[in-house]
């Protein structure tokens, strides 16, 4: 006779259905996602075979083309988030032993060393005070130090605010031989892009910031060159899931099933490319600029100021330094109980020193502004 097991219901909680308050995500990430990416999100899900679904992923790598100003073929969104796609280039570009030169301004550079340095390259880095940007002479000198096989930047330096200006880099690792890899984690849809003018060879971003969607699917691109080397790579990548070539199996047009996609994700990063698509880069762009700039216009009139020097400020994204005696955590738990707002606290070296506010893809509008500032004035005084 089998003896009978009782069921352990001690985590059996008697929950009520999944309410989930409005907030306005005014931070560095997620930002609210627009409402027509939600609604194409609660649809039910397709096979990850079925034709109708594979002709929506040629949807998103055609308008992943687009936002980022390139014609890649190989141009994917990965099932993770923007660390999962920032894995993705690093996978599939580094070999043991490559040198990986990083310039690091922020924690993001960081997570690149650490990354690099996962799967074996020899990892070299170029730095600068949190807040700043490497110029082109500064760039042209690690070159000839390192004489890197890859050089990482991040476009948009999420913890510190600052756009790093790519002009004449692309031309700078031409010269050296070196593949360019770029984060535009901060800056897809919300900052000017253009990689293949500016001879970008391995890019990746995230859905939850200027696309305006959830987090979860994140797009990945490499260049005809960076494609080469992973061809002519001498061992395996050494990450499964986010090896370019099997996933290049499930997205080219093999179609052969690799891992079963997230597939309302999908859906939803597809309606977002979508919006950008229809609302046009240019405009999408401008958008960003024009309410960035009416943030910072607001922000001095209650007496705040910025981090980062203007013309290297992001409009995506901007450290707001707290003022002398000013309890910053205090304040962000404060904006987020009382007013249902959002902002993010400063990361490594400006912690305690910077709050940083998003304007990001559907969260760019005058009306944010107004509000955050309405909420941050009441609660400073
Ligand atoms: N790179 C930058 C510049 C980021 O801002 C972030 C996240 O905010 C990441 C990478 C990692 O993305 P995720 O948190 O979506 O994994």
């Amino acid at each position: 006779m089998s003896q009978t097991i009782s069921i352990n219901d001690s985590q059996r909680l008697p929950l009520k259905p999944l309410e989930i308050p409005s907030k306005l995500l005014l931070g560095p990430g997620p930002s609210n996602a627009h409402p027509t990416v939600l609604q194409a999100m609660n649809t039910s899900p397709l096979g990850h075979l079925d034709p109708d679904f594979l002709g929506l992923m040629d949807e998103i790598q055609s308008l992943l083309r687009y936002v980022w100003q390139t014609e890649n073929p190989h141009t994917i969104a990965v099932s993770g988030t923007g660390s999962a796609a920032m894995e993705a280039t690093i996978a599939n570009a580094v070999e043991p032993g490559d040198v990986v030169l990083i310039g690091v301004a922020g924690y993001f550079g960081n997570r690149l060393v650490d990354m690099a340095g996962r799967y074996g390259a020899d990892v070299r880095t170029i730095t600068k005070p949190w807040g700043q940007v490497f110029s082109l002479e500064e760039l042209r000198t690690a070159m000839e130090t390192h004489r890197p096989t890859i050089l990482a930047l991040v476009h948009a330096e999420t913890s510190t605010g600052a756009r790093q200006p790519l002009d004449g880099v692309g031309e700078l690792c031409r010269e050296f031989g070196t593949l360019l890899l770029i984060d535009t984690v901060t800056s897809l849809g919300g900052v000017p892009i253009f990689l293949d003018e500016w001879g970008v060879d391995l890019a990746y971003s995230c859905s939850q910031k200027g696309l305006g969607c959830p987090p979860g699917a994140s797009p990945f691109t490499m260049s005809p060159r960076a494609w080469e080397k992973l061809q002519r790579r001498s061992t395996k990548v050494a990450n499964w899931y986010l090896d370019m070539t099997l996933l290049g199996k499930y997205w080219g047009s093999e179609r052969v099933y690799h891992h079963t996609a997230p597939i309302n994700l999908y859906y939803a990063l597809r309606e977002a490319l979508r919006l950008v698509a229809e609302e046009g880069l240019a405009n999408c762009w401008q958008r960003h600029q024009k309410n960035v700039e009416y943030l910072w216009d607001r922000l001095e009139e209650i007496g705040l100021s910025c981090h980062v020097e203007r013309e290297y400020r992001l409009p995506t994204l901007t450290t707001v330094c707290i003022p002398e005696g000013v309890d910053g955590k205090a304040i962000a738990r404060q904006l987020l109980t009382e007013h249902g707002i959002e902002v993010g606290g400063g990361l490594g070296e400006l912690a305690g020193k910077v709050w940083r506010v998003g304007l990001m893809g559907f969260n760019s509008r005058k009306e944010n502004v107004d509000r955050l500032i309405e909420a941050l004035a009441k609660v400073l005084h």
